[in-house]
């Protein structure tokens, strides 16, 4: 390093740049109940690049669905059912999560709705931003 030369300690930390636009890298919770896991893949594929500048976590069969569907990595929790939706509430209590994309199905009542209800408090609670449908979920990639 040239004499005189200073080093930036803040210099790795600064998002990178990708053409003009500045990239931050975020963690994005994805979830969709049965009928909507569909409506989830088409989703993801539609918004692949943008969604592969992310880190993507999801519980169990809507991760696997999407990463299968295509071909993003997505970090798959247990299912939703078993536990997934109370980790992915835990990565929110301990900030972990920045966005939360979970498909809801309005018609059907679900036997993990506890589970559900709980997710969705500590997201209002930590303020999180939640998308419960498509065009919500396109305003929220939009706004990262
Ligand atoms: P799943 O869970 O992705 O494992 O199906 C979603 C849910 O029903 O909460």
């Amino acid at each position: 390093m040239p004499l005189g030369t200073t080093l930036d300690p803040m210099q790795e930390q600064q998002p990178q740049r990708n053409g003009a636009r500045v990239v931050t890298r975020k963690t994005i919770g994805l979830i969709a109940h049965d009928d909507k896991k569909d409506d989830m893949v088409a989703f993801a594929l539609a918004h692949k690049t943008q969604l592969a500048t992310h880190d993507l976590v999801g519980t169990g069969t809507t991760g696997g669905r999407v990463a299968q569907g295509t071909g993003l990595t997505v970090t798959a929790l247990k299912s939703g059912p078993l536990g997934g939706d109370a980790q992915i509430g835990a990565m929110i209590a301990e900030g972990r999560l920045d966005a939360l994309i979970f498909f809801i199905d309005p018609m059907s009542a679900l036997p993990h709705d506890v589970d559900v209800k709980a997710l969705t408090r500590l997201a209002t609670l930590y303020d999180i931003p939640v998308a419960y449908n498509k065009s919500t979920a396109e305003a929220v990639l939009k706004a990262l």
